[in-house]
C-alpha cells in the first residue's frame, strides 16, 4: 500500500486528493479551494505549494504528488506552457521543481483532461478498453487519449486537444486565439450564453429551482461538471451536438 497526493488546479477551484494505491486505489481524504488567481501565477503557485506541503504534513505515508493543470504544458521538464483559462503568465513556470522542493517528494505534472482520461482508463469507465477517448467539459473542452493500453502524450504532451479543434472557422474566439475552437463553441459558459444565461451556474440554480432533480442533486462532489452539461443541455443543443460530431469524427479517427 502506498499513499499520493493529487493536486488539480481548475479556474474555479483548486482540489485535492490523497490516493492510497494496492491491489485497488481508495480514495483517503480530499478537498477544494477557491483558487487564488489575484496575484497571477504566483498566488496560484503559492496556494498549490501550500495545499500540498499542508496535506503532505497531514499524511506522513504519502510518497508522490501528481499535478493536474489545465492548459498546454511539458510533463517532461514539469513546466507550464500556457493556460488560456487560469490568470497569470504561465510560459516557464516550473511547477514541478517548487511543489517538489517544498514538499520534498517526486512530483509530476500532467495536462487535467490528459490526468482525467488516465484515471478512467485505469480505474473508472474505460477499464478493460484497448484504445479511448476522454472529454472534458467545464470552463473549457480537455481531451485525453489512450492508445493500446497507453496514456498517449505526443509532442510534450499536447495530444488530446480536441477541445481546440477548429470546428467552425469564421466561429467565436477562442482563449488560444484561433477562431471556431470546439471549446469556443461547447465549453459551459459558450453553451449558458446560447442558452440566454449570464453563467453555467445560473443555469443550474434555475434548472434546480425548477425542480430538475439531476440540478437539485447538490450533495454527489465531482459532478459538478456532470451537473453543468445536463442542466444546459436542455436548452441549447448547439454545443452538446459538435462535441458528438467531434467525439465521432475522433472514433472514426482511431477505429482505421
Ligand atoms: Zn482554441
Amino acid at each position: 500500500m502506498s499513499l499520493h497526493l493529487g493536486l488539480d488546479l481548475g479556474g474555479t477551484n483548486l482540489k485535492w486528493a490523497v490516493i492510497e494505491r494496492g491491489a485497488a486505489a481508495r480514495v483517503v481524504k480530499t478537498g477544494r479551494v477557491p483558487t487564488d488567481t489575484q496575484d497571477g501565477e504566483k498566488s496560484v503557485l503559492r496556494q498549490m505549494i501550500g495545499v500540498a506541503t499542508g496535506v503532505a504534513g497531514e499524511f506522513k505515508g504519502i510518497t508522490s504528488i501528481g499535478v493536474g493543470m489545465p492548459g498546454v504544458l511539458d510533463p517532461v521538464a514539469g513546466i507550464t506552457r500556457f493556460l488560456p483559462n487560469v490568470p497569470g503568465r504561465w510560459a516557464g513556470v516550473p511547477v514541478t521543481t517548487e511543489v517538489a522542493r517544498a514538499a520534498r517528494l517526486p512530483t509530476l505534472l500532467i495536462n487535467d483532461a490528459r490526468a482525467f482520461a488516465l484515471a478512467e482508463h485505469g480505474l473508472g469507465a474505460g477499464r478493460g478498453a484497448t484504445s479511448m477517448l476522454g472529454v472534458t467539459l467545464g470552463t473549457g473542452v480537455g481531451g485525453g487519449l489512450v492508445l493500446d493500453g497507453r496514456l498517449y502524450l505526443g509532442y510534450e504532451g499536447t495530444a488530446g486537444e480536441f477541445g481546440h479543434q477548429t470546428i467552425l472557422p469564421d466561429g467565436p474566439l477562442c482563449n488560444c486565439g484561433n477562431h471556431g475552437c470546439l471549446e469556443a463553441v461547447a465549453k459551459a459558459e459558450a453553451i449558458a450564453s446560447a442558452c440566454g444565461r449570464p453563467s453555467a451556474e445560473e443555469a443550474v440554480a434555475a434548472a434546480s429551482g425548477g425542480g430538475d432533480p439531476r440540478a437539485c442533486d447538490r450533495r454527489q462532489p465531482g459532478r459538478g461538471r456532470v451537473r453543468r452539461a445536463r442542466g444546459l443541455g436542455r436548452c441549447d443543443r448547439g454545443g452538446a451536438a459538435w462535441i458528438g460530431h467531434t467525439n465521432l469524427g475522433a472514433a472514426c479517427i482511431l477505429s482505421r
